[in-house]
């Protein structure tokens, strides 16, 4: 919490005024309602009066210590007593549904028929003006917040799979509600609580302003203010100073629940739900070397590319002095481990990588000789599902639910290509023919979820085909398909790419694809390059150990005896990586020379490079 500064500022408003409403008996205050006529409407500094005195002259820094005690511990006990009760009711009504939830929500539902004001103005009109009784109209109010929030999350969480876990290992239901749901449901009531709390404050202050709170000759903030509402031209401190506090006391609550709800909910403090820009952003870190400029015959050429991702303070780096070429009709794989940096990688070519937290920090990255960093946005969209497309991994996720699969595919033609609503949609069923959907016509007008996953990730090829671009990349497009499905799309692409010419950037975490359909290959760790070359020649004599071991993983037709050898242990954390080559801790070659000094990419004959300095060693 300490690094939101907002937060911070919160807490110490908050520190302070709640530390003198507490030492207000052992200051040495005036009693509150003690009067004193001849020093009425006393001005602020005046002698015995620091900050003024009210219009029966009591002193007004005693008055508001004290009011601020009495606003405070009514704010603070309704919240805690709306959030125990109402949470109580969400729980039940959630984890017991049925009659039981629909009679406690219909409940619910009446308190909620009322303008909360107007309720809790009927309940201290029924029960009579005083503060106690303010106390229990703000309680009630503010129970069907509680209640339906905590309801909600619960209905969620009962349908979790360690709730049926739990139940079978023989829990019983106050077990499950207490262990499994409560501690849950804990951030979500804290969350509640922080950023109803200041409100709760000003609804009792509303009250009391309307003198049904607190009493003459008791102070709170809100009967002051009320008290003070006629003098407001006369003697304007008398009432600026309590709403002065009010002010304070809410911004301050207010900023500690935002800092509470972003500390209990990592997402927010990751930059998860940030939204981020439209294109990651570029900064090049001060002093960072020039980048090599890519060679302008590529149709894809990258220098140098380091993508960061700045989270906590700490710098991720995911990607790190990256380079590749691409030429036209070439199909070149990158391989690694699952955080290898091969997504973040691809996607800083499109500047798609979300800023914040990503951001790419050095390198260069050319089009056809075009310089895609400094692109401007619109001439980034014109490039994106246009020049450049993207097949993602998840081709459910990438599909929007709620538009049929014919829609979708003509949308991007329609983007870029200008064509009208009919002629789009005739290209889509030539496209979704050309991949290979069975009676296309028919099943443009499908959505998402009635097709297969592999038809699914036919529809993202046919999207990614739809302007004929001149590079495709595809992030391990085949992960989540079964093996026969997977071979029918890779034939599918080195048809695509054998009749159209389109280069291909190929990612996969398997070495057994790469053989099958790249020409080149370029092996990733840690966010490095470790080792490139024509995939031929990396097959049969990979120089990098850490090649070597995956090669060893791929199962081999006709070889049953062969050890499948798994990789021990794991690539280092890309926020952490240490001194020299990142692959010394798991490498079976590893000598004293790799820990100390920077390995660099070296070339080894003409048309292969490797990260290792015994590469030339047998
Ligand atoms: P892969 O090689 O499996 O595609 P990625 O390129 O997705 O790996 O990820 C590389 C590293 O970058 C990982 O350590 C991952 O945790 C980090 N990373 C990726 N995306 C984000 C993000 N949005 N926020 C923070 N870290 C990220
Ligand atoms: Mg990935």
């Amino acid at each position: 919490m300490r690094r939101n500064h907002l937060a911070v500022v919160g807490l110490i408003i908050l520190a302070a005024i709640a530390l003198i409403a507490l030492a207000a008996p052992i200051l040495p205050l005036p009693d509150p309602n003690a009067t004193d006529l001849p020093a009425r409407l006393a001005p602020l500094l005046s002698p015995g009066h620091p900050l003024g005195a009210d219009q029966l002259g009591r002193d007004m820094l005693s008055r508001i210590i004290w009011g601020t005690r009495v606003s405070l511990a009514v704010g603070v006990v309704a919240a805690l007593a709306a959030a125990l009760i109402g949470s109580l009711i969400g729980i039940v009504a959630g984890f017991y549904g049925r009659w039981v939830d629909t009679a406690l929500m219909r409940a619910i539902d009446m308190l909620m028929a009322f303008p909360y004001l107007l309720l809790a103005l009927a309940i201290v009109a029924a029960l009579g003006p005083g503060l106690l009784n303010a106390l229990f109209a703000i309680s009630i109010v503010n129970i069907p917040f509680f209640a339906r929030s905590v309801r909600g999350v619960t209905l969620g969480l009962v349908r979790r799979d360690y709730v049926d876990a739990a139940r079978l290992t023989g829990q019983g239901d106050f077990a499950i509600l207490t262990g499994e749901i409560l501690p849950n449901l804990l951030p979500v009531i804290v969350i509640t609580l922080s950023t109803t709390l200041g409100w709760m404050i000003l609804e009792t202050a509303g009250l009391s302003f309307l003198g049904l709170g607190a009493q003459p000759p008791q102070a709170d903030l809100g009967s002051m203010l009320g008290e003070a509402r006629a003098l407001v031209l006369v003697a304007p401190h008398v009432a600026l100073i309590p709403g002065l506090v009010i002010l304070l006391l809410v911004i301050g609550i207010n900023l500690v629940g935002d800092g509470i709800r972003d500390m209990l909910d990592p997402r927010l403090g990751s930059g998860g739900l940030a939204r981020p820009g439209a294109a990651t952003a570029v900064a090049f870190d001060a002093g960072s070397p020039t980048p090599e400029p890519p060679p302008a015959a590529a149709a894809l050429g990258v220098r140098n590319l380091a993508t960061h991702f700045l989270l906590g303070g700490e710098r991720h780096k995911a990607a790190d002095n990256v380079g590749l070429d691409l030429h036209a009709g070439e199909c070149l794989g990158i391989v690694g481990e699952s955080g290898s940096g091969k997504s973040v990688t691809a996607l800083s070519i499109l500047r798609l990588v979300p800023t914040p937290p990503g951001r790419i920090v050095g390198g260069a990255i050319h089009h056809h000789g075009q310089d895609l960093l400094g692109l401007k946005p619109a001439d980034l969209r014109d490039l994106r599902g246009n020049r450049i497309a993207y097949i993602f991994q998840d081709p459910l996720g990438t599909l929007n639910p709620l538009l049929t699969v014919g829609e979708q595919i003509a949308e991007t033609i329609r983007r870029h290509q200008g064509k009208s609503r009919s002629e789009a949609m005739a290209l889509a069923v030539d496209l979704m023919e050309r991949v290979r959907i069975p009676d296309a016509a028919n099943r443009v007008s499908a959505y998402p979820h009635e097709l297969s996953g592999g038809q699914r990730q036919r529809i993202g090829i046919a999207m990614a085909l739809a302007n004929d671009p001149d590079i495709i990349i595809a992030d391990e497009p085949t992960t989540a398909l079964d093996v026969t499905i997977q071979a029918e799309i890779l034939d599918l692409l080195r048809d695509l790419r054998r009749e159209r010419g389109t280069a291909l950037l190929f990612i996969t975490h398997d070495f057994g694809v790469v053989a099958d359909l790249c020409d080149r290959v370029m092996v990733m760790y840690a966010g490095r390059v470790v080792e490139t070359g024509p995939v031929r020649d990396v097959l049969r004599d990979p120089r990098h150990p850490y090649t070597r071991r995956l090669l060893d993983c791929v199962p081999v037709l006709g070889q049953p005896k062969r050890a499948l050898n798994a990789i021990p242990g794991l690539p280092p954390a890309v926020n952490r990586l240490p001194q020299g080559c990142h692959f010394a801790d798991r490498c079976d070659r590893v000598i004293e020379r790799c820990r100390t000094s920077d390995v660099a990419l070296d070339p080894i004959g003409p048309y292969r490079t490797v990260r290792c300095i015994r590469a030339r060693e047998p």
